[in-house]
């Protein structure tokens, strides 16, 4: 049995542009899987890609946290987050938090924005191969 791949996107205030750009350059291939988002990065994705998704809270209202929990429990794929490395957040714990889930999970995390390029590209086909899908129990 096959489902939809479940994408989480996030990225922090001076890396919205770059998600949005981001998003649209994959924007095809992103339409058939599950997609969740963190507050405010999930509101520009629906308004300026157009993009069908889940929001959470945003993140640091405790998005960041609503998505590791998911993740914990074997509800995420892959993790876009495209962290500001020059900028202090007050949420900090709860990135560290998410990016550490991925890692006891062994869930792809994509931190910046060349290597979010190529986990989607490795990750979702193209459309017309069909929809990306990854293995169910
Ligand atoms: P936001 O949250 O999408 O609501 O801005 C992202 C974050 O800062 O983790």
């Amino acid at each position: 049995m096959t489902d939809s791949l479940r994408i989480a996107l996030i990225a922090h205030d001076r890396c919205k542009d770059a998600m949005v750009a981001l998003a649209k350059e994959f924007a095809d291939r992103l339409r058939p899987c599950v997609l969740m988002a963190t507050g405010t990065t999930g509101g520009r994705l629906q308004a300026e890609v157009g993009l069908t998704l889940h929001r959470y809270l945003s993140g640091p209202l405790g998005g960041d946290l609503q998505i590791g929990a998911r993740l914990a429990e074997g509800g995420v794929d892959a993790v876009v987050f495209l962290r500001d490395p020059m900028t202090p957040q007050p949420h900090e714990p709860d990135i560290n938090a998410l990016v550490r889930a991925c890692d006891v999970h062994n869930v792809p995390c994509a931190t910046n924005v060349a290597g979010a390029r190529l986990l989607l590209g490795a990750l979702l086909r193209d459309p017309a191969s069909g929809p990306a899908t990854r293995s169910g129990p």
